[in-house]
């Protein structure tokens, strides 16, 4: 029958994580969700408009088949009344595939619908189905996204058909009294409350009240009203207005899609009129759905519900936060993924001591010592005795004590006159703003650790002893206005469940500290975060970003059931993950994962990888005021040789520059930075830093050689220059040789020369985020290019084609360690130009060798070819969406659960080059 393309561009995705168990549960129909990343809303298919909401963030569609599809625009944004949404169709409107519907305003939404993730939806209707066509992954507008056919399974509509016998039409709003009820006996009722009389089968009874819903009956009522009596065998339908005789609209219980079209708001009073057996019952099941209160009845969104009185705590203005109402959902950033359920504590940040007179200033200059050292000694023993990136943030900050130009520019306003505390505070406050002023996101925030090290200083010379770690009750979710790295550190992280911040930001120190630790964590929450009282119920979702505050039964209920199916996920994906990734005629493909700290390795592990095929060694430069030295470099590089366990791993030599500035390394200003002294080229300019890093990974042991590769290498020479500094420094330190030196392929001179470079290079890795950029000219940095800067687009794969064929002739081992690895549209085709080992973030390993078990060579061959000759970057991901909707399903582990080493599965074709 027919397909439905997006009708908006995002992130598509199975209904599932929904977080409305109504859409999740597949109560109103099946299909997926996309998670938007523009405001245009356009039609998937040729159809007439048949309803648009008041507040315009849903619509349904008739297609020309008359199947009915509802686009709905985030998750509770009806509460939102239209602000942020333009309809630019009406009800009964005839449109074509493409045509605008709707526009809204994705910034406002984001920051006040819990979820952006849009369902768009084949309403349920007997007789009909729908196939997935787009994978999870991002999609634009106009891309196949569901194939709509005839269901053979299902006979359309008998049991609960009307008692006329004829199938009505999903859309079964008709002016009251066109249904041929067999309307024998009407026994209205007295009251609005009144307690419907026995009917037997054939007769009519009524019920009429007044909707208590706050926003009448939208998407979710509707489904939980038609889910309501699905089972029953009754006829219902609601009448609009007090007359069962009158002209007033119905519309019928069990289409979600009439109830919707009915326009029902709070306040209006409708008339329930039942037939049939369950006649009684199903009026008893659906009026506690629409008369009460929305936070009793569990159809509508508490939030809506009149808030609670705020008592004394909102008095004053300015004072703190008016507590959230309870049901309500803050939306927040999501810093670190996953759920977690516990109760709130707001994080006290112990008071800095007052300031102390000033003293002469021999006197001061002996507190600033004392004090200095004081937080030195306690910084050094956190970095000795913390593992992972605690530890190294330790040191960041033990390195940022340390800083002879903060010490001097203290010392320095010490010697006019200042106390110690506000000399320090001086020169902190002015590196701070260098910092801040920096235009990379990264650096910048690196100015948290500045603050977080002042704190501490200031705290020792008030007179206090750093703070050893606070323990937490269980299950503690953690409120805060801000949070510093440290007092992170300083926390039990046993009790600790999650974390949400008023402020803070995503890419922060403390973000990545949680993350890296698993606890879950939401930032920019706002200032309500503050008004949530110690000990509340707190259900944290970082994964569709957003801490619900005492929430109703029923949405704890659903959380829980979140966090299970989650878990459940997430074992059955480590189950298979840690198998060999063999596809279905028998190649072997070898895959690897990104890391960019030494605590991912053995985590990596767990998640399926074979090795680390690219180590990011930036993370050991970014941090603090100096370079890392030899002995912190080997000590760090070694860490995730032996978390690794003898596997193999690929060390890429310092990326910085262009996007990733270092603060203590001079770089000359550059009109364009991202062709100018990044990767190897800093790397050439700085020797003695390169030497540093050289020496250190020439002192690293490990059971498989070490292999190094160059960022952004153009040219032979510069391989051949690294080769000599390596050689030199072998000899000169008596190192043994155990390095294998190989080339990131991410410039298209690289890859256009890899026979050249082969002379040289022990192995190849490409870098399709770097090479798409290189190619197509476009920034990667650049949000307006984003759209454009694809990997899938022909002159990149051409490019990786050739590159694939002059390493197999060379012999030499090619993988592919950018985004397009982790790509399910990239890795089939890359497959078929010779690719077998592929490097990814951890998390996507197991969902990509589950594919790639599904595949043969032969057909990734062919849709390779087919890509290659393809005009555009669209047309090849439509060819590779093609591809996989055909794919046969996974077979089903022939191993037991457990760590399994490469091989053991099966005997696989091996395809060395
Ligand atoms: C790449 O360019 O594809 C790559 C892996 O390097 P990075 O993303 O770190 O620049
Ligand atoms: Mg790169």
């Amino acid at each position: 029958m027919s397909t439905l393309v997006a009708p908006l561009a995002g992130w598509c995705a199975a209904l599932d994580d929904s977080p409305d168990p109504v859409f999740s549960g597949r109560v109103l129909g099946d299909g997926v969700s996309i998670d938007p990343t523009s405001g245009e809303v356009f039609s998937p298919c040729d159809a007439r408009v048949h309803s648009v909401t008041k507040s315009a963030h849903a619509l349904t569609l008739t297609a020309e088949d008359g199947a009915e599809v509802l686009i709905h625009i985030g998750i509770d944004t009806v509460t939102l009344d239209g602000d942020g949404f333009e309809a630019r169709v009406k009800a009964g409107d005839v449109v074509a595939t493409g045509d605008l519907l709707l526009r809204f305003d994705l910034e406002k939404l984001a920051r006040a619908a819990p979820s952006l993730r849009s369902p768009v939806l084949l309403l349920k209707h007997p007789g009909l189905r729908c196939l997935r066509l787009a994978p999870d992954g991002p999609i634009k507008a106009g891309d196949a996204l569901l194939r709509i056919e005839r269901d053979p399974q299902q006979a359309p509509a008998s049991k609960h058909k009307p008692p006329a016998g004829k199938d009505k039409p999903l859309a079964s709003l008709t002016p009251a009294g066109q249904h041929k009820a067999p309307a024998s006996k009407h026994k209205p009722s007295a009251g609005d409350s009144a307690k419907p009389e026995n009917a037997p089968a054939g007769e009519v009874i009524e019920q009429r009240l007044v909707v208590g819903l706050a926003h009448g009956i939208h998407a979710r009522p509707a489904a939980l009203l038609a889910a309501a009596i699905e089972a029953m065998d009754a006829h219902l339908e609601l009448v609009k207005g007090l007359a069962s005789n009158s002209s007033g609209a119905s519309a019928n219980a069990r289409s979600p899609l009439g109830l919707m079209t009915l326009g029902v708001a709070c306040g209006d009073t409708l008339t329930l009129r039942a037939s049939g057996a369950d006649a009684e019952a199903a009026v008893a099941a659906v009026v506690p759905l629409l008369e009460p209160l929305a936070a009793t009845t569990g159809a509508d969104d508490s939030r809506a519900a009149p808030s609670p009185a705020t008592g004394s705590d909102s008095a004053t203005a300015g004072e703190k936060p008016p507590s959230p109402a309870p049901g309500s959902a803050l939306p927040g950033q999501i810093a670190a993924g996953g759920l977690a359920i516990g109760a709130a504590l707001q994080f006290q940040a112990p008071p800095l001591l007052a300031a102390a007179r000033v003293l002469p200033k021999p006197e001061e200059h002996r507190r600033f010592e004392s004090a200095l050292g004081a937080v030195a000694a306690y910084l050094d023993a956190l970095a000795q005795g913390t593992e992972g990136l605690g530890g190294e943030i330790a040191r960041a900050h033990l390195a940022m004590v340390n800083d002879v130009e903060l010490a001097a520019a203290t010392r320095r306003g010490i010697d006019t006159g200042l106390s110690a505390a506000a000399a320090w505070k001086a020169a902190v406050a002015e590196m701070s703003d260098s910092l801040e002023a920096l235009k990379d996101k990264r650096l910048a925030e690196r100015a948290d650790d500045l603050r977080d090290v002042s704190t501490r200083m200031l705290s020792a010379l008030g007179g206090r002893a750093p703070a050893a770690v606070a323990e937490l009750p269980d299950n503690t979710i953690l409120l805060a206005d801000n949070l510093l790295p440290s007092q992170l550190l300083e926390l039990d992280g046993a009790g600790l469940s999650g974390i949400c911040l008023a402020g803070g930001g995503s890419t922060s120190h403390v973000a990545i500290l949680a993350a890296s630790r698993g606890i879950p964590m939401l930032v920019a929450g706002g200032a309500e975060v503050s008004g949530i009282a110690d000990g509340a119920e707190v259900l944290l979702d970082a994964q569709f970003g957003a801490l619900h505050v005492k929430p109703t039964p029923r949405v704890a209920a659903d959380f829980r059931r979140r966090i299970e199916a989650l878990e459940e996920r997430e074992r059955a994906a480590r189950v298979r993950a840690r198998e060999p990734c063999v596809t279905a005629d028998g190649a072997r493909i070898h895959v690897y994962a990104n890391l960019a700290s030494r605590e991912e390795a053995p985590r990596a592990l767990a998640a399926g990888a074979e090795g680390c095929g690219l180590l990011r060694t930036e993370f050991l430069f970014m941090h603090g005021g100096a370079a890392p030295d030899v002995a912190a470099q080997r000590a760090a590089y070694q860490a995730i040789a032996d978390g690794l366990e003898g596997r193999p791993l690929t060390i890429r030599t310092l990326d910085a520059g262009s996007d990733k500035p270092l603060a203590y390394v001079d770089h000359p200003a550059e009109e364009n930075p991202a062709l100018g002294l990044r990767g190897i080229r800093l790397s050439m300019a700085q020797p003695a830093l390169f030497e540093r890093q050289l020496l250190a990974l020439l002192q690293v042991r490990s059971a498989t050689p070490l292999k190094v590769m160059l960022p952004m290498v153009s040219c032979l020479e510069e391989l051949e220059g690294v080769r000599s500094m390596l050689d030199e420094m072998t000899k000169a330190h008596a190192l043994p040789t155990n390095i294998e030196l190989g080339v990131m392929l991410e410039t298209p001179a690289a890859a256009l020369t890899v026979d050249v470079l082969a002379e040289q290079a022990a192995f190849f890795s490409i870098g399709t985020n770097d090479l798409t950029q290189y190619t197509l000219a476009a920034d990667r940095g650049e949000p307006r290019l984003a759209a454009r800067l694809d990997a899938l687009h022909p002159a990149v794969l051409r490019l990786i084609e050739t590159a694939s064929r002059a390493a197999r002739a060379r012999g030499k081992p090619l993988s592919v360690c950018g985004h397009a690895a982790g790509d399910p549209l990239a890795a089939p085709i890359l497959l078929g130009l010779g690719l077998r080992e592929l490097s990814m973030a951890p998390a996507l390993i197991g969902g990509q060798k589950a594919l790639l078990r599904q595949v043969s060579i032969e057909a990734c061959e062919r849709l390779a070819a087919a890509a290659l000759a393809s005009p555009s970057a669209d047309r090849v991901r439509a060819l590779a969406r093609e591809f996989l909707t055909a794919l046969p399903p996974e077979e089903p582990s022939r191993e037991e659960p457990g760590p399994k080493e490469p091989g053991q599965a099966r005997e696989p074709r091996e395809e060395r080059p």
